[in-house]
């Protein structure tokens, strides 16, 4: 097929995703819904995978990671609630493909990824690609980004087992993280920092990401 008639077919396979996996399932901001039109998630999978790129399910992206099912991305960037200027916490670059969602809405992102390689991958296929306002670092989600703190919001696409004390302390009053949260039995959860710093949970809907790693640190005894 001609590269020109496989990208209509992928227009279509865009639109046929928002309307059948993510309008279905009530997700109504048309922002968000415009940023999943626009971003081509084909381009953040494996090459051999572009023909499933629109299907309902996560797919492997190499090094034992997975890119989030589309109305996983969608779902918690519609409850991230950004825009222009918003600066955002992403643990979990991977694909760099709910950091490209988040971009196209404005979002001024900073993207930690663990894995060095997947890191590189991502941040060269974003800077392709041209999306601006995403910044990747190689470091521990689970010490966050105190250097560039506070952030009006957080998403975490990696389960912790408990929510990461360093990462509440990086979110600025007002602001909301959303994650999923558990070992084997994970939810997707929302934090809402309220006066005075309290944290009010909101639980949405059972999940399954990977786990967030724990770095073994080298300390000299
Ligand atoms: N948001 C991604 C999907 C993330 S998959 C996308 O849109 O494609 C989860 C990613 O979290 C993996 O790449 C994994 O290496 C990374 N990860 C796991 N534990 C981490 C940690 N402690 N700090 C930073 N990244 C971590």
């Amino acid at each position: 097929m001609a590269a020109e008639a496989r990208d209509a077919v992928r227009e279509d396979e865009v639109r046929a995703m928002v309307r059948d996996q993510i309008e279905a399932r009530g997700v109504r901001d048309p922002r968000v819904l415009d940023a999943m039109r626009r971003v081509p998630r084909h381009l953040f999978v494996p090459p051999e995978l572009h023909d499933h790129a629109y299907e309902d399910r996560p797919l492997p992206i190499g090094l034992g990671q997975t890119i989030s099912q589309p109305y996983v991305v969608a779902a918690m960037t519609e409850v991230l609630d950004v825009g222009p200027g918003i600066r955002v916490l992403e643990i979990g670059t991977g694909s760099g493909y709910q950091a490209a969602v988040l971009a196209r809405l404005g979002a001024e992102v900073h993207s930690i990824e663990t894995v060095p390689e997947i890191a590189v991958r991502a941040a060269d296929m974003l800077s392709r690609m041209g999306i601006q306002g995403v910044t990747v670092h190689v470091g521990d989600g689970w010490e966050g980004l105190p250097s560039h703190a506070p952030f009006d919001r957080i998403i975490l696409t990696a389960a912790p087992p408990e929510v990461p004390g360093a990462l509440v302390a990086q979110l600025a009053p007002d602001g909301r993280m959303v994650l999923p949260l558990g070992d084997s039995d994970q939810v997707l959860v929302t934090l809402d920092k309220e006066e005075g710093g309290t944290l009010r949970r909101t639980d949405l809907f059972p999940v399954r990401f990977v786990p967030m790693v724990r770095r073994r640190r080298n300390r000299e005894t």
